[in-house]
Parts: C-alpha cells; sequence; structure tokens
C-alpha cells in the first residue's frame, strides 16, 4: 500500500481545482488594527488586513489585554485539565454568568470553541431527543453539519431562509415527533439574516425546539451586543443560543445558552465538552471583559456599521460586483476560484492588502468571492484605499465591473503600473 501517494493525491486534487488553501503568514500589531506584518520569502512588510472576524478590533482593546494579562500573571497559562478532573477555574464560572445574562436565559456552557459548541451541542440535544428529526437550513456552517451528523439523527434539509419549505418539512412530520430547527442569524458569506421569528412561529406552530448560531452577530448587534435576537427582541423565543468568544469578542472559545435544563443535559452528556481541557483562565477573563464592555458601549457597533456602510457605497461607486448584503459583510464576485486567488495574491503583492480568497465548498462553485469585513478601524482613507487597489486588480486580471456600471478602468489615472497584461479589451 503506498499510503504516500494516497496524501499526495488528495492534495494534488485541489491544486488541479485551483482551490487549494495557502495561509498568509501574518503578525498582528496591538495599536496598530487593521495592520499586520507579512512574512513572504524572508521579506516582511506591513499590510492592511479586510478579512479579520476580529469584527470590532476587540482582540487589540486595552481592557481586554490587560484583563488576560492579570489574570495569566495570577492564575498561569493552562486551565490544568478537563472541568470534570480539575474543577472549573473562578474566571469561566464568571464567563458563564455573563453569558446567560447577555442572551437572558438561565443557563450557559463554555466550549475550547465556537466549532465544538455547534458540533457537541447539536449532535447531544438531538440524541437525547428520542427519534428527534432535525430540520437544518442548507447553508449551515460546518460546525452544525457536522453536529447533525454526530446525532444519528434523521435529518430535513430546507432550502435557504425558505420557510415555505420548512414547513412543507414541519407539516408532513409526525406531529407527535421530536423535532430540532438549526440555522444561523447572520449567514457570514451572504451577509444575509434568517427570518429568526417566523421560524419562531413555526416552531411553535409544529411543537419544534430551536437552536440558533449567532456567531457573526454577538458583540455586533442588539443594544447589549447579544446578537440578532437581542436586536429584534427575540432571545425568548429561541431555546438556544450559540455564539463564539473568538469573533466580535476578539477572544477564543464558544458558548450555549438557553434553559438550565438543556444546559446541565449538554455539560453531563456531550463527550466534546466532557472530556477536554477548560479553556485557560486568563482567556476567560479577557473574553468576559470584551462581553462586559460592549454589553455598555454603542460606539463600537454604530462605528463598525457606518464604515461597514461606507465601504459598500465606495465599492458600487467604484462598479466593483458588491453582493447583495444586510450586514457588515461585503462579498465581492469573483465566480472563477483560480482568479479569485490570483486577485487576492495581487492585492497583497501590489497593493499590501490582504483579503483572503473564498472558494468551494466554503461557497458554491461559481460564486468564489472576496469577502471583506470592515471595522470600526477600518477609516474613510483605507476605504478610499481599498477601492482604488480593488479597481486596478479587477481591471488586470480581466474580472467583469458590476453589470451596468460605467467604471472605465483606462481612463482612470489610479492604476498603478501593470505587471500583468490586461486581457481582452
Ligand atoms: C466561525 C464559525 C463557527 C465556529 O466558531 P469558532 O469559535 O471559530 O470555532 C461556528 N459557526 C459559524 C457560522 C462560524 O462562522
Amino acid at each position: 500500500m503506498d499510503y504516500r501517494s494516497i496524501f499526495q493525491d488528495a492534495v494534488d486534487q485541489l491544486h488541479a481545482e485551483k482551490r487549494y488553501r495557502v495561509f498568509a503568514n501574518l503578525e498582528r500589531i496591538v495599536g496598530k488594527f487593521p495592520r499586520a506584518i507579512h512574512r513572504s520569502g524572508g521579506a516582511a512588510r506591513e499590510v492592511t488586513v479586510w478579512c479579520s472576524n476580529d469584527y470590532l478590533g476587540m482582540g487589540q482593546n486595552e481592557t481586554v489585554i490587560s484583563a488576560l494579562c492579570d489574570a495569566a500573571c495570577k492564575m498561569g497559562s493552562g486551565a490544568g485539565g478537563t472541568r470534570n478532573i480539575s474543577g472549573t477555574n473562578h474566571p469561566l464560572v464568571e464567563l458563564e454568568h455573563e453569558l446567560a445574562d447577555l442572551h437572558g436565559k438561565e443557563a450557559a456552557l463554555v466550549f475550547t470553541s465556537g466549532f465544538i459548541s455547534n458540533e457537541a451541542s447539536i449532535s447531544t440535544i438531538a440524541r437525547l431527543l428520542p427519534n428527534c428529526l432535525i430540520l437544518s437550513d442548507e447553508l449551515n456552517h460546518s460546525s452544525m453539519i457536522e453536529g447533525v451528523k454526530r446525532s444519528g439523527s434523521e435529518k430535513k434539509i430546507f432550502r435557504h431562509n425558505d420557510l415555505e419549505h420548512l414547513e412543507e418539512l414541519l407539516r408532513a412530520a409526525d406531529p407527535q415527533r421530536a423535532k430540532l430547527i438549526v440555522f444561523e442569524s447572520v449567514y457570514s458569506m451572504d451577509g444575509d439574516i434568517a427570518p429568526i421569528e417566523a421560524i419562531a412561529d413555526l416552531a411553535d406552530k409544529y411543537g419544534a425546539m430551536t437552536y440558533i448560531d449567532e456567531v457573526h452577530a454577538v458583540g455586533m448587534y442588539g443594544p447589549r451586543g447579544g446578537g440578532i435576537t437581542d436586536r429584534d427582541g427575540l432571545a425568548d423565543r429561541i431555546d438556544i443560543i450559540e455564539g463564539t468568544l473568538a469573533k466580535a469578542f476578539g477572544a477564543l472559545g464558544g458558548y450555549i445558552t438557553g434553559s438550565r435544563t438543556v444546559i446541565d443535559a449538554v455539560r453531563s452528556y456531550a463527550p466534546g465538552f466532557i472530556f477536554t481541557t477548560a479553556l485557560p483562565p486568563a482567556i476567560a477573563a479577557a473574553a468576559t471583559t470584551s462581553i462586559r464592555h460592549l454589553k455598555e458601549s454603542q460606539e463600537e457597533r454604530s462605528l463598525h456599521q457606518r464604515q461597514a456602510q461606507a465601504t459598500k457605497k465606495a465599492l458600487t461607486e467604484a462598479g466593483m460586483p458588491v453582493m447583495q448584503s444586510e450586514t457588515h459583510i461585503v462579498p465581492l464576485h469573483v465566480g472563477d476560484p483560480e482568479l479569485c486567488k490570483k486577485a487576492s495574491d495581487r492585492l497583497l503583492d501590489v497593493h499590501g492588502i490582504y483579503i483572503q480568497p473564498i472558494n468551494y465548498p466554503t461557497v458554491p462553485r461559481g460564486t468564489e468571492r472576496l469577502r471583506i469585513t470592515p471595522s470600526p478601524f477600518h477609516d474613510d482613507q483605507l476605504i478610499g484605499e481599498l477601492c482604488n487597489a480593488l479597481k486596478e486588480v479587477w481591471y488586470a486580471l480581466g474580472i467583469p465591473f458590476a453589470a451596468g456600471s460605467n467604471e472605465d478602468p483606462i481612463g482612470s489615472d489610479r492604476i498603478v503600473k501593470l505587471t500583468v497584461p490586461k486581457s481582452g479589451g
């Protein structure tokens, strides 16, 4: 058996499909967000990052960093074991209180990542429900899909945000049967939002439980940063709200919140919770500080929305193919994996701007894109620089501008010296 060639073939396959992943070597710089040092081929230089999920820059917030340092100095680096073996470190207890309060729920449970929280919670909840039928949105995140698979339950996939299809599936199921609807609030690749209230209405009508992933909304939406359910006053309509501490809160870890009983059951039955070392106290303390800050402060949220709108407007005016998005996420359509990668490479090499290419299987084939995530720290000048860089790249690589746009690259004096011949007219 030639084991090695099997793995080589698997990787070669990705190269052939032009979707082999390359990670940029970046070093973030506290105080200079969104700037970072990029290292490549022995050289190092500063670049602007436009695709971070540290949406509000909280990972570099001074009070968050000092909470992390204080806790590390007092309590050390690691948690020392699973919570079962080593007990729960006190900052983790505080963090779970903070999270339950954030979503107005009785209890919360923290996991080592958002991925694990979805995988462990969905699988455990569905496994505990006898003969459970899971109804899952077709665009759900990989971590939710893994949870659905691991549960061993029967599943039905409903078309993305399609209430009629969801109702059709609910209606077809035995009224007595246990049902779990799993979906997200903000879908992070398109930036659209689920019809949460209508889904909760359907859940009531057909007696289903509801599980929502608010990973791309917590910290950023709602008067206290509790996500879209907070913004729309719907938290009490959803049974389990899941979130991450790693994106807008700028730390690490994932969690679920819900009734004391459900949380206790997941705590007691989920292997992905029980058999792994707890989050370090310093990370828990940093997360708690970040959540507390964002419960009070509106500044980050309003500036975030402002800069996201300004980015969309500027890119649209520049003729870029901005995909429709209701949120802070700004996807730019490319539609080809190789061009997408080339556009990303050229942005970095020529313009010192980092935006990771998003290809299949993260998004459907033919919808490859650059996914831009403006933060409160991407000021108007950076937006202007981004626009000019993107226009140059689109022109240089012959990527189509938005249909009907009047963009005339030849007439623009902002195009930098081309190193790649222009394709087409
Ligand atoms: C990133 C992400 C997760 C996983 O969260 P991590 O804390 O990064 O593991 C879960 N759900 C969605 C929708 C995500 O985008």
